[in-house]
């Protein structure tokens, strides 16, 4: 449920988890549940701003002395209904919603670093997001390392400097399907001093929570299975709560020093676990905007309703499709931590024991031309530049999403340049697999 925290003197949602908390209920009901005479769908507030009766109220919410909406781009009651399910799917004390996954990742990282810090990342990581770390955020002077998504307690521990301030990696990672040792990375980043951000992307909550193995911030394009539907661009920073900003204050004085731009508040001294959380909508979103419409935020809750039944049919699906491609004789490689030959398969078990998602990554034999060539004799399932949602789809990587990454870049990656990533939809498992078939016969 969704409240003001009157408190601490500023409207921000905060979770008094009257819901059961099985995952299944909180995708259906969290974060709105309507007292009498209130709408059973979450309403959607399509307005830029709110109606207060003298100036003095509205003086007082800009100084974050009373609570209550006043400008979309701080806080909108449709766009927390829906952070505060997704806060609860994750198991968090507060999510952020923003308008893109990149502006997620982003802000989640902005949060905590400014010029002259320093972050280590997984390198099996979204092309976007590589891209982010590696040219966008070094010319803001924040610099990255990146390290194999496999890397070992002492190349990550080598990677970290004194000015390092976060550690990144992706649950399953996009395109190359690589499952990240969240509970181990989670672990080196501690004895460091420092929080884990985990792009949850691919696994969703109902597959994976890695606030369960240690995970501090959990970051989300929420355009691919939690909306589903393919309706709606979208991302959220959720955060745990749990780490100690405090415990390591130098490192993190944007959270532990007072914001002159607030009148000299802490937020750590104020908002407690909450401080990542309010920072991050009272500072980056005052200053940079990002957020997502209320609409568009009314279409994610729609497509989170049934998060937990596509998620299974996905997986379903995709175990299906990777094992036939395994067979397949036209097939040179096949990507998919549910197949019992997969190097990730054993962290698959430990982290996704209900199934990881429905994006598989297969090499054919023979040349990029022959990929190129079966992609277009498909028919149901279309090429597209996206993944996850209910329609199977299909892409090559190098030519397309990772088309701006040199081929030592590709690799670092993990996306090799003749993988086909295929996103295995909900429809009829026999008619993926009859279309994929038919295209590789008339392609050869
Ligand atoms: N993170 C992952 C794992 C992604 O796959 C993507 C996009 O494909 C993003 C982040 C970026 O999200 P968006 O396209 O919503 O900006």
């Amino acid at each position: 449920m969704t409240t003001s925290d009157n408190a601490n003197n500023i409207s921000i949602t905060i979770f008094t988890n009257t819901m059961p908390h099985n995952i299944d209920t909180i995708c259906v009901q969290g974060g709105w549940q309507p007292k009498k005479g209130e709408p059973r769908q979450v309403p959607i507030y399509q307005s830029t701003t709110f109606k207060y009766e003298t100036s003095e109220q509205m003086a007082r919410l800009f100084d974050l002395e009373d609570s209550g909406y006043f400008y979309t781009r701080l806080q909108n009651p449709t766009n927390d209904a829906v952070a505060a399910k997704i806060a609860e799917l994750e198991g968090g004390v507060g999510c952020v919603l923003t308008s893109s996954g990149q502006a997620a990742s982003f802000f989640a990282i902005l949060n905590i670093c400014e010029a002259g810090d320093h972050v280590v990342s997984s390198s099996t990581i979204y092309g976007g997001t590589f891209n982010l770390f590696a040219i966008t955020l070094r010319k803001m002077g924040i610099d990255c390392t990146f390290v194999g998504y496999d890397a070992s307690d002492e190349e990550i521990a080598a990677a970290i400097r004194p000015e390092t301030k976060c550690v990144f990696g992706e649950t399953i990672s996009n395109p190359g399907g690589r499952v990240f040792d969240i509970e181990r990375f989670a672990r080196v980043a501690h004895e460091h001093g420092l929080p884990l951000i985990v792009d949850n992307t691919f696994a969703t909550p109902v597959n994976c929570r890695p606030f369960e193995w240690g995970a501090d911030i959990v970051t989300h394009s929420t355009t691919k299975y939690m909306d589903g539907h393919a309706s709606q661009v979208g991302g959220a920073v959720v955060d745990s709560g749990k780490f100690d900003w405090d415990a390591h204050a130098d490192k993190f004085p944007g959270l532990t020093t007072p914001d002159e731009s607030y009148h000299g508040l802490t937020y750590t001294k104020k908002f407690g676990p909450m401080a990542y959380t309010v920072k991050l909508t009272a500072q980056l979103m005052r200053d940079l905007g990002a957020i997502p419409s209320p609409m568009n935020c009314f279409l994610l809750n729609l497509g989170l309703e049934t998060l937990h039944l596509r998620m299974a049919r996905h997986c379903e699906n995709a175990q299906r499709v990777a094992e036939w491609l395994e067979q397949n004789p036209n097939v040179a490689w096949v990507n998919y931590a549910g197949l019992p030959s997969d190097p990730d398969h054993a962290l698959a078990q430990k982290y996704l024991p209900k199934g990881g998602c429905g994006v598989i990554a297969f090499g054919l034999k023979g040349t990029r031309e022959d990929a190129i060539r079966f992609m277009d004799a498909l028919n149901f399932i279309s090429i597209v530049t996206h993944v996850a949602d209910t329609r199977t789809c299909v892409l090559h990587p190098a030519s397309h999403t990772h088309r701006q990454l040199s081929d030592a870049q590709l690799l670092e990656a993990g996306v090799r340049p003749d993988l086909i990533r295929l996103s295995v939809g909900i429809e009829s498992c026999e008619d993926i697999i009859a279309d994929l078939k038919q295209a590789m016969e008339h392609s050869k």
